[in-house]
């Protein structure tokens, strides 16, 4: 029978987890968790991504502070914020909802960001932590992830994990954190990416395959082995006459056809996209708490 890993389960778990460490920290030292988000520009997944955040800090407990300004925004005004945001005390994370708009240098802004607040853990020294396995943010999806396979005790250490993609926010990261000297880690890991000629030589390789290319239903059960443990990160939205939406989501694997020989699999939707904020979350908590971070 395969497993189906519930990331809608475990990130509501989570999520009352943190509900009831953030009272106790409020009680305990008076302190609430404050996440202050910016979001520049009309992009509309955008603003509904910064919304579910909102949202969700407020379900927990925390403060939220959102910034909007027009996509005609500069780069000085972005700093200015960030500046002051790293100097309130009540802040405890700040995310920078991306793309931002051309004229405004994501890299320089990322930069921008006091390490300690860095819940999304894209700054240059959040990344060098991570990679020599030093403690720090870990990116949310990543985080998600391990966190997946924490709680669903999948054997790691020794296992060949294969990452296809290699964004800075999914491939990489994720690669980084399997073969760290860690639980739930200590793999040993091959990344894919467009220069491999033939991806599909080491996703039948792989113990546990882990996702992220945003291409609808590239990995078929001819790409993978019997018994892997699949984590699909994709989401896409395709074209289906049968759906009364005419489209309908679904991950970078193809879910019917790999599910019978996968020992474990993570649906979409479903799998590790409820995980992302349900770990901003929880990097938000550590960041106001002082508890170690990964
Ligand atoms: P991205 O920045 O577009 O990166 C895609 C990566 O996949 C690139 O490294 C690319 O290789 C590689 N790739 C693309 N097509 C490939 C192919 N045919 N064979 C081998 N490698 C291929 O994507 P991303 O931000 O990581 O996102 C990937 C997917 O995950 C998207 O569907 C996105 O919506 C989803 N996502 C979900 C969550 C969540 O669940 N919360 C979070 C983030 C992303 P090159 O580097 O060679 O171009």
């Amino acid at each position: 029978m395969t497993q189906i890993i519930d990331g809608k389960i475990v990130a509501a778990n989570l999520k009352e987890e943190i509900k009831q460490k953030t009272e106790v920290l409020f009680k305990t030292k008076g302190i609430k968790p404050g996440l202050a988000l910016l979001l520049v520009g009309d992009d509309p997944a955008s603003k509904v991504y910064v919304a579910s955040k909102d949202k969700a800090c407020a379900a927990l407990g925390f403060n939220s502070i959102i910034m909007r300004l027009p996509d005609t925004a500069s780069e000085a005004e972005c700093l200015k914020i960030i500046n002051d945001w790293n100097n309130d005390s009540n802040v405890h994370g700040i995310l920078i909802q991306l793309p931002l708009p051309k004229q405004i240098d994501e890299q320089k802004i990322i930069k921008a960001i006091s390490p300690s607040k860095d819940v999304d853990g894209f700054h240059p020294e959040s990344v060098g932590r991570l990679v020599i396995g030093l403690p720090c943010f870990l990116p949310c999806t990543p985080h998600g992830i391990i966190e997946l396979i924490k709680r669903y005790n999948i054997e790691t250490k020794g296992k060949h994990v294969v990452v296809v993609g290699r964004s800075n926010i999914v491939g990489k990261p994720i690669s980084n954190l399997m073969y760290q000297k860690q639980p739930y880690a200590n793999a040993i890991v091959t990344i894919c990416h467009t220069g491999a000629p033939d991806i599909f030589k080491f996703t039948r390789e792989a113990d546990i395959l882990i996702v992220a290319v945003g291409v609808p239903e590239l990995i078929k059960a001819e790409h993978v082995k019997d018994g892997v443990v699949v984590f699909d990160v994709g989401i896409n939205r395709v074209a289906d006459p049968n759906s009364p939406k005419g489209s309908r989501l679904c991950g970078d694997v193809d879910y019917a056809s790999v599910l019978p020989k996968a020992s474990a699999i993570t649906p979409v939707p479903g799998g590790v996209g409820p995980m992302t904020i349900a770990m901003l979350m929880y990097n938000t908590y550590l960041s106001a708490s002082g508890e170690t971070q990964y």
